[in-house]
């Protein structure tokens, strides 16, 4: 069978295979990721100075409060870096190329960074403060993976 070529060669962003995925929840993470089984992104906030924590932790950074409260994201957010991976750490990631690892500021949590893959997109159009939207794939057990896709549907691959 013959491959189409378009005029400008596809390089979509594959996310890291779901089976590497290791979650290993503590008492200040685990709110998140059982948020997350549920497919909501969730911050941890300052109940006295609004701060958010994130990743969570038993004190606020700014006022030194213990106590806390999970506050919804939306799941929109900005690209605020990235880098491409396209060279394989282990021979059975191969398939798994290129991957874009990315810092992702919340729309209602511009001082909190999550990490995550770029999915849906390919690297060539990958532009620092490009809007996105959060995806999921769900892992078994009830847990679920938080990706990030371009919220411009016209800029997705
Ligand atoms: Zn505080």
């Amino acid at each position: 069978m013959v491959e189409m070529h378009t005029a400008r060669s596809r390089d979509v962003a594959v996310a890291a295979p779901i089976g590497m995925v290791s979650l290993a929840p503590n008492t200040w993470t685990e709110p998140f990721w059982i948020a997350a089984g549920q497919h909501q992104l969730v911050v941890q906030r300052c109940v006295s100075c609004g701060a958010v924590r994130h990743p969570p932790g038993p004190f606020c950074p700014t006022c030194r409060t213990q106590e806390s409260e999970w506050m919804d994201l939306s799941g929109r957010a900005t690209l605020y870096s990235f880098t491409v991976i396209r060279h394989a750490l282990a021979p059975h990631l191969r398939e798994y190329l290129p991957m874009v690892i990315a810092v992702v500021e919340p729309e209602e949590a511009p001082n909190a960074r999550l990490v995550a893959n770029l999915v849906e997109v390919d690297t060539q159009d990958v532009v620092i403060g490009m809007p996105l939207e959060v995806v999921w794939e769900d892992a078994g057990d009830g847990l679920a993976v938080y990706r990030f896709r371009p919220a411009d549907e016209t800029a997705r691959a």
